[in-house]
């Protein structure tokens, strides 16, 4: 109707004679003000029009009351300053400064009141205007003519009914409608301008027992709760949505840091692992993090979703309350855990499986009070496999249970063969904890092997206190029963709530390892933190260990503040049975501390393949050793110190580095700027570079397999050798726990 109207208006304003007219004609003309004039004031119609510079030069009286305005108010000043088009509803929209100076119609276009009126403001008014340009005879621009409508009433509701369909009823948040669309668009926006875009996906661990237990209401109230918590963190960096149940999303806007984003996804766990209060009580779950990166990890919503997924799979397999970046290796984990279950069961079942003990020693005499039993598994392709891989994926079945007790009933039997006064200590896993049937394995175990019950520790850690509390009170009241010790394994990486101290009746705390790496650091918080645990569990009359003690700089720091029984690399390793065995009949089982002066933060062996640049040519090389701040690399003869080189990691990971040390065909190198945390205990590039740059650039796409083509190799000379290395030197290393 409205346009209707305007038609009719424009086209006889466009059509305006500029000679004198006839006397009917001018009676039309008096004819056409005069309706005009009687369809404004009774309201049918508001009107507008612009000047060629985009002024205002016209607004109906009603509209002008309307609004509260004065025509002076308003008059002269630019159209698209007094209405803008609704940015947050309308993506496809040009803004009206656009459409004016295109000088094309506007057609039933919904713009709010601006002038005065900030965007966020509570309260606006919305109308819907149609505009059409206006030309002289000679083709002279002279402006727009249009007409308008109020529509506020409408467009609110339209806006409330769009929010619910946009956002989260519960929560708020955006919901995975809202949060499609957002990636959507700034996926497509950035790509051509190659900007990045992160996205963390997000899953509460232990939420389903909050609601099981507490009931719904109560698990309504903590989503409630963790929606205000990612908020927090969040802020202004990115977008929080929930996607459904305890499944939250987070975009973040021009980030690919994996720095920065590791630390954002450390605080987002760190933050919703406090307790939530509830009514009046008080809950406790976790969440796990996975992280992809736009482009690097895929340029489109569904990759780029595909891949934060898989990430975070993998962040709850690898324990839970933890972040994961995504990497190509992710792919196949699922299969890979599979397969190393069905392998596990067969080493327990051919007995491949192997215990060494790792001495704890007492500072002041020298002797060994007790042997650590750890797991080992040779396998048979894959050589060395951690009890830290291999453990979780047995506690996601059965497994873990046949396993514990395996271990149980061979270290039982080892101890038996130690002097009496050595006992050995053996892990718990919390799920084998929790299995009903636990106390009896133990009670079995030393029964069947005939060892005094009080020469056996079992190691637990804080989570068995996460389950049912009155099980795991009766299961400590029933150990305790059996006369066995208990010690606290890890004390100081979970809640370290100190009522855990009071709720069971533990004989040791075991310091974790990460408060000896940087206790010698110049802060000297952990150092502070390991006095604390150490005259605390003093005060309550147990023992303490602290374990992972590797040099004399550690061994001193923690000595000083009052450390009397040690387990670690700078005592002993852990050692094979029989190595034990000899060294106890031997004579005394003393040891002496031998290690470097001072600790040399985490150089991780490994054996990786991978790319090394050097002017414009490709070298395979392998990487041995790998820190924060440096690698050791081999496979390469002629380098020389001072040397700079670009490592290629793989997945657009390329390191710019110095050579530091050479020998032979192995050097060392000193990155230029140092790695971070990868989330699964390895370490990673904080940036990437770009998949079309590398592919722009001809590098392969798996570092250390370029083909004598590849790489730029016909380019130029090579100024070093590249020698072939093999993997035969891991075994090795990797053992070297
Ligand atoms: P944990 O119980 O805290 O064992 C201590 C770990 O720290 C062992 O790693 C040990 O080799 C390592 N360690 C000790 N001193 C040092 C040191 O100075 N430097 C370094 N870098 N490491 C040191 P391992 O054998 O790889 O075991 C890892 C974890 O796997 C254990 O942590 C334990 O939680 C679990 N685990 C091992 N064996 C068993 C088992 O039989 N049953 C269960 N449920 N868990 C086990
Ligand atoms: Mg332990
Ligand atoms: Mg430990």
């Amino acid at each position: 109707m409205a346009s209707g109207f305007l038609n009719r208006f424009a086209g006889r304003a466009a059509a305006a004679p500029r000679t004198a007219e006839p006397a009917s004609g001018i009676e039309r003309v008096a004819d056409r003000l005069r309706i005009l004039d009687e369809a404004e004031r009774a309201g049918i119609a508001w009107l507008w029009a612009t000047d060629a510079a985009g002024k205002l030069i016209y607004l109906s009286d009603r509209a002008l009351a309307a609004l509260g305005k004065d025509i002076a108010d308003l008059v002269d000043q630019p159209f698209d300053r007094l209405f803008q088009v609704d940015e947050n509803a309308d993506y496809t929209s040009r803004s009206l400064s656009f459409q004016l100076k295109g000088r094309t119609r506007i057609h039933d276009q919904t713009v709010r009141f601006a002038h005065g009126v900030p965007a966020n403001a509570s309260c606006q008014t919305w109308w819907s205007i149609n505009g059409l340009p206006q030309f002289d005879e000679a083709g002279e621009f002279q402006g727009f003519r249009g007409n308008a409508s109020d529509i506020t009433v409408d467009y609110e509701r339209q806006i409330a009914d769009s929010r619910m369909a946009d956002f989260d009823s519960l929560t708020g948040l955006a919901n995975r409608h809202n949060l499609d669309r957002l990636l959507d668009r700034t996926l497509a926006a950035y790509r051509s301008a190659g900007r990045s875009c992160a996205l963390l996906m997000l899953d509460l661990d232990k939420f389903k027992h909050v609601n099981d237990t507490l009931g719904h209401q109560a698990g309504d109230n903590l989503l409630q709760q963790v929606a205000d918590r990612l908020l927090a963190v969040v802020g202004e960096r990115g977008t929080v949505g929930r996607l459904g149940g305890d499944e939250f999303q987070i975009v973040v806007p021009d980030e690919d840091d994996r720095g920065t984003l590791g630390e954002l996804a450390e605080k987002i766990i760190n933050l919703l692992s406090q307790p939530f209060p509830i009514e009046d009580k008080r809950a406790v779950i976790g969440t796990s993090v996975g992280i992809a990166v736009a482009p690097f990890d895929g340029a489109e919503r569904e990759d780029l979703v595909r891949s934060a997924d898989l990430a975070l799979y993998a962040a709850k397999h690898g324990g839970r309350g933890q972040f994961r970046f995504y990497s190509a290796d992710l792919k196949n984990e699922e299969e890979e855990r599979q397969e190393l279950l069905d392998d596990l069961r067969d080493a327990l079942q051919d007995d491949t499986l192997d215990l060494h003990y790792q001495p704890v020693v007492c500072v002041d005499t020298s002797r060994v009070v007790c042997l650590e039993a750890l797991m080992r598994w040779e396998h048979p392709e894959r050589g060395f496999v951690s009890p830290g891989v291999f453990i979780p994926v047995a506690e996601e079945s059965d497994l873990i249970n046949l396993l514990g007790e395996w271990a149980l009933r061979r270290a039982c039997g080892a101890a038996l063969a130690w002097p009496r006064s050595v006992r050995v200590a053996v892990n718990v896993s919390p799920v084998q904890f929790a299995n009903p049937g636990f106390v009896t394995v133990v009670a079995n175990a030393l029964a069947h092997s005939g060892l005094p019950p009080e020469r056996l520790e079992l190691e637990l850690v804080e989570s068995v206190f996460m389950g049912d509390s009155e099980a795991a009170e009766r299961t400590f009241a029933a150990l305790k029963g059996l006369g066995v010790r208990l010690a606290l394994d890890d004390f100081g990486t979970g809640f370290s709530s100190l009522s855990y101290l009071r709720a069971a009746p533990f004989d040791k705390i075991k310091v974790d390892k990460s408060f000896v790496d940087s206790c010698t650091q110049s802060d000297r918080n952990s150092a502070k933190i390991i006095a604390a645990i150490i005259g605390l569990s003093n005060a309550l009359n147990m023992e303490t260990t602290v374990e992972g003690v590797e040099a004399f700089d550690q061994l001193e720091v923690v000595c000083e503040r009052g450390a009397k029984l040690i387990q670690g690399f700078i005592y002993s390793r852990p050692l094979p049975e029989a190595e034990v065995n000899a060294r106890i009949a031997s004579g005394k089982f003393l040891i002496k501390p031998d290690g470097p002066e001072t600790y040399r933060p985490d150089r991780r062996s490994v054996f990786r393949r991978i790319g090394v640049i050097h002017e414009d040519y490709y070298y395979n090389a392998v990487m041995r050793d790998i820190s924060r701040i440096g690698a050791g690399v081999e496979g390469i003869v002629g380098l020389e110190p001072g040397t700079p080189l670009v490592l290629d990691l793989g997945e657009g990971q390329l390191i710019v580095c110095t050579v530091k040390r050479v020998n032979g065909a192995a050097f060392g190198v000193e990155f230029e700027s140092s790695l971070v945390n990868d989330g699964a205990g390895g370490l990673c590039t904080r940036h990437r570079v770009s998949p079309y740059t590398i592919a722009a650039a001809g590098l392969p796409a798996r570092p250390g397999t370029a083909g004598p083509t590849e790489g730029k190799r016909n380019e130029s000379k090579p100024r070093f050798m590249e020698v072939a290395v093999g993997a035969s030197a891991q075994a090795g290393s990797a053992q070297a726990d």
